[in-house]
């Protein structure tokens, strides 16, 4: 355990599975998260979502995660 460990990044999927993410997102870590479970909680808090995907869960940013329609 290092004071400066980078943790987890999880970084959106993009809209769909074609698709990478036009802002290329990445949820922003707070100090205190430091594994991929509380990474995510954190981007929840920011509109992030995560979507079940051909068998796997895509993580999603506000951008993609807002219908397109
Ligand atoms: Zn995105």
């Amino acid at each position: 355990m290092t004071a400066h460990s980078l943790g987890v990044e999880v970084s959106c999927d993009g809209p769909d599975e074609q698709t990478d993410c036009p802002g290329s997102a990445a949820i922003r870590i707070r100090f205190a998260s430091l594994t991929a479970r509380e990474v995510r909680a954190d981007g929840r808090k920011d509109g992030w979502a995560r979507q079940r995907r051909a068998g796997r869960l895509a993580d999603l940013c506000p951008g993609c995660a807002a219908p397109s329609t």
